[in-house]
Parts: C-alpha cells; sequence; structure tokens
C-alpha cells in the first residue's frame, strides 16, 4: 500500500519537463519551434542539473519509481541513461527490472567504474535529458563526487535511487556520500507491518530470525529482508 502512495505521489515529481531556470532563478526565454526541440532534446538543461538522492529501504518499489521517471522522459521524446550496479544481476546482466513486472535494459557500473567517463561516452552518442542510477547505494565515494562533476561540468541531472541503511543499521557507503553531496533528497516511503514508516530492515536467517551480522552485500534473496519501523527493527535485533 505504501509502494502505490509513493508512486502516485511521485508521478508528479516526474514531470520531466519545466522551463530552464538562470542563475537567478528567473526562467529562461524559449521562443519558437527550434527552442523547443532543442530543450527537448535535452540540450538545454545546464542551469537546472542536479543530483538527486531518493532513498529507502528494500522492497518500497524504487525500480518501479526509476522506470516510471525514466518512462516520463521517453513518451516526451527525450532520451535517457540507466544504469545499474553489475553485481545486481537478478534481473540479467544490465537490466533493470520491478517486482510488478516492468523492466529496461541498462549499462552496469561496479567499484572500478569511471562514472564520469561512461556517461561522457553515453553523451558523446546523442542528447540524454537524464541519468538514472539504481541500487545507487554500491557507489563508492570516489564515484559519487564522478556524479558531482557529471552535474557540474556536464550538465546533466543525475537520478540515484538506493537503500539508506543496510540489515544492521549502517550506512551504505554511496548513500553516506550521496547523502552528504546530493543537491535534493527524497525519501521512497514505505511501511513496517504496525503502520508506522519503514526505516530500517532486518535480513532473516534461515531459522527466520533477524540476522546480527553478516556481509553487507548480499544480493538477491529479497524474501529475507523484511522492512521494518525503527523500533520493531531493534526489537527483531535485540530480542
Ligand atoms: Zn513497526
Amino acid at each position: 500500500m505504501g509502494c502505490v502512495a509513493a508512486q502516485t505521489r511521485w508521478s508528479g515529481h516526474h514531470l520531466p519537463w519545466r522551463p530552464p531556470l538562470c542563475l537567478s532563478g528567473r526562467a529562461i526565454k524559449t521562443q519558437g519551434t527550434d527552442a523547443c526541440a532543442r530543450l527537448r532534446a535535452g540540450l538545454f538543461h545546464s542551469a537546472m542539473a542536479k543530483l538527486y538522492f531518493n532513498y529507502s529501504t528494500m522492497n518500497a518499489g524504487k525500480s518501479t519509481i526509476l522506470l516510471q521517471a525514466s518512462h516520463n522522459y521517453i513518451e516526451r521524446g527525450m532520451q535517457t541513461f540507466l544504469v545499474t550496479a553489475r553485481l545486481d544481476d537478478r534481473a540479467g546482466a544490465g537490466r533493470i527490472a520491478s517486482r510488478i513486472g516492468i523492466g529496461a535494459q541498462a549499462a552496469c557500473f561496479d567499484a572500478t567504474t569511471d562514472m564520469q567517463a561512461l556517461i561522457a561516452n553515453r553523451l558523446a552518442q546523442g542528447a540524454c535529458a537524464c541519468v538514472f542510477i539504481d541500487e545507487a547505494q554500491f557507489l563508492t565515494t570516489d564515484q559519487v563526487w564522478q556524479l558531482v562533476r557529471v552535474v557540474d561540468d556536464l550538465c546533466v541531472p543525475v537520478m540515484c535511487y538506493g537503500l539508506r541503511v543496510d540489515f544492521m543499521g549502517q550506512l551504505f557507503p554511496g548513500s553516506a556520500a550521496l547523502l552528504a553531496l546530493a543537491d535534493e533528497m527524497r525519501e521512497i516511503r514505505t511501511i513496517c507491518h504496525c503502520g508506522k514508516k519503514a526505516t530500517m530492515v532486518v535480513r532473516r536467517g534461515p531459522d527466520g530470525r533477524a540476522m546480527r551480522g553478516g556481509d553487507q552485500v548480499q544480493i538477491g534473496g529479497n524474501e529475507t529482508y523484511v522492512s521494518l519501523c525503527r523500533r520493531h527493527w531493534r526489537e527483531a535485533m535485540e530480542g
């Protein structure tokens, strides 16, 4: 239910085109079909390019929202560039898929990828209105700084989607850097079984109990993760 509410609320946030703003915050005048065509091609978004971090806990519908936001651009004749973590091959390598059954091809990053070079290479092949990055919690701090340069120097908006904290309640490195550096942050909400907002996640072991240790990264097995409010996360971890 939380997911549905989030999608409804979010769909409006991602209308991809608003008049670009100059540095004073006023809309840049754009007249004529040529200007409109160029705007649609994504060549005039420099003044509005920002680094966004859309965060949540597990199973809140992040990939669904990412795919819908990208679709909003494509529907209006603009191109997007989708990137996901190479180690997340649940949907097949280089594919972003949502639990409700939609998906799209994506480029991959791992810890060695130069994100600025990857995106610059894509831009060299044609206009791109927005870059979408799934599983952004797996970015390194250096890679988040590379995304900052994409936004500031290449003037392309970058929308990152990822988990805020792991099952131990610790920030992921990519999320910590994004929380520090993003221009805008938005929370994608889902709910605990008690109805409160879920901000934490537990990983269940084979015995069904919450695990208190283990690797931060475990891809797949989404069913072993349960999103909870902080109070119920503490009960699960301390009980
Ligand atoms: Zn709860």
